[in-house]
């Protein structure tokens, strides 16, 4: 990988866990693999733009990881979406306790939005795969749109917020 987009990575990666405690928060992280552009997964047997893998391995495609941050409107950043999946391999952030107050809001909102999909508006529909995937979003919704986000949806924002470290 050449420096500039080293640099870019890194960033992207320190900007997610800049108010978090001071800890190696990607201990697991041992690779970023740069792809030109979107490219197939043998795993999910489809096309992706992003990956992150529990071996601690991230691929990122390069043309969509700057699209990311050239468009802040989009409600889609590939770089802030896979440093939050990268947080949760490293198993620096957990979503799956029933006593955490994110994790239980989120579960209602993903089930609430498989019954009433009005409010998609503001997730993209892929934020309700599942709680990792919208946890994820949650953490590019922060830093992309973080009025939006307070505003249509202050309890999630807030616990996004706290769990971030801010
Ligand atoms: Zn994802």
């Amino acid at each position: 990988m050449d420096k500039s987009k080293a640099y870019q990575v890194s960033l992207t990666l320190a900007l997610v866990a800049l108010g978090l405690e001071r800890k190696n928060h990607y201990g697991h992280l041992s690779s970023v693999v740069i792809h030109p552009e979107i490219f197939y997964s043998d795993l999910l047997e489809q096309n992706v733009k992003g990956l992150s893998l529990g071996k601690g391995i991230m691929h990122l495609s390069w043309s969509d990881f700057e699209h990311g941050w050239e468009h802040n409107d989009d409600r889609y950043n590939l770089g802030l979406h896979e440093a939050a999946h990268m947080l949760l391999i490293c198993k620096y952030t957990h979503i799956n306790s029933s006593y955490d107050g994110w994790t239980k809001v989120a579960r209602q909102f993903i089930a609430n939005q498989s019954i009433n999909p009005i409010e998609k508006v503001m997730f993209r529909p892929y934020a309700i795969t599942n709680l990792d995937e919208f946890w994820a979003c949650c953490v590019e919704q922060f830093f992309e749109m973080p009025e939006m986000f307070s505003i249509k949806h202050p309890l999630i924002y807030q616990l996004t917020k706290s769990k971030l470290g801010h």
